[in-house]
């Protein structure tokens, strides 16, 4: 399900002309504010579903915007995804300590930005949803982790909700009848 709105919060063109039209190629309605200021005003006008934030902006940075937004109650459900340099190490420290949900690193990989929205919209309409909730901050790891813990999930047929449904039916309204036939 697309359709959400995302605000975009950056001043290098090429980059916000790059992440809108990812976005908008996934169906999302894209907003766009190129400093600060334009930032908390249009979330104020208009609250988007969630929004990724470059880090380093003239004037206001993309982290004290970041604690302003989230300062709010009303915001405290609102995902901000920081756009990083990936240089800049120790940037997503900062980030998350700003109140930013997680990053994502530039240049922009057009993958990780449709993939990355839409984890944490989703982990938003299903806070208990473990599978969702992933906490993107040790994408790599915990990511790996989830795959492996799923397959082994559904190596045991009495943990997969499919097998329940399998295609024997018959087996399952005479099974004294079918095991003794194959036996
Ligand atoms: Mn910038």
């Amino acid at each position: 399900m697309a359709g959400e709105t995302i605000l975009i919060v950056e001043d290098n063109p090429l980059n916000l002309e790059l992440i809108s039209d990812i976005l908008e190629a996934h169906d999302y309605q894209v907003k766009a504010a190129t400093t600060g200021s334009e930032a908390l005003k249009m979330v104020e006008e208009s609250r988007p579903d969630l929004i990724l934030m470059d880090i380093q902006l003239p004037g206001l940075d993309g982290l004290a915007i970041t604690g302003i937004i989230k300062e709010k109650p009303e915001n405290s459900d609102l995902p901000i995804i920081a756009l990083t340099a990936h240089a800049m190490r120790g940037d997503e420290e900062k980030a998350r300590e700003a109140g930013c949900d997680g990053y994502i690193s530039k240049p922009i990989d057009t993958r990780a930005v449709p993939n990355t929205v839409r984890k944490y919209l989703d982990a938003r309409n299903n806070p208990t949803d473990s599978t969702t909730g992933t906490d993107l901050w040790n994408q790599p790891r915990s990511s790996s982790l989830t795959i492996i813990l799923r397959m082994l999930n559904c190596w045991r047929p009495t943990c997969c909700p499919k097998a329940t449904t399998s295609p024997r039916p018959s087996m399952a309204s005479s099974p004294s009848k079918g095991r003794r036939v194959r036996a």
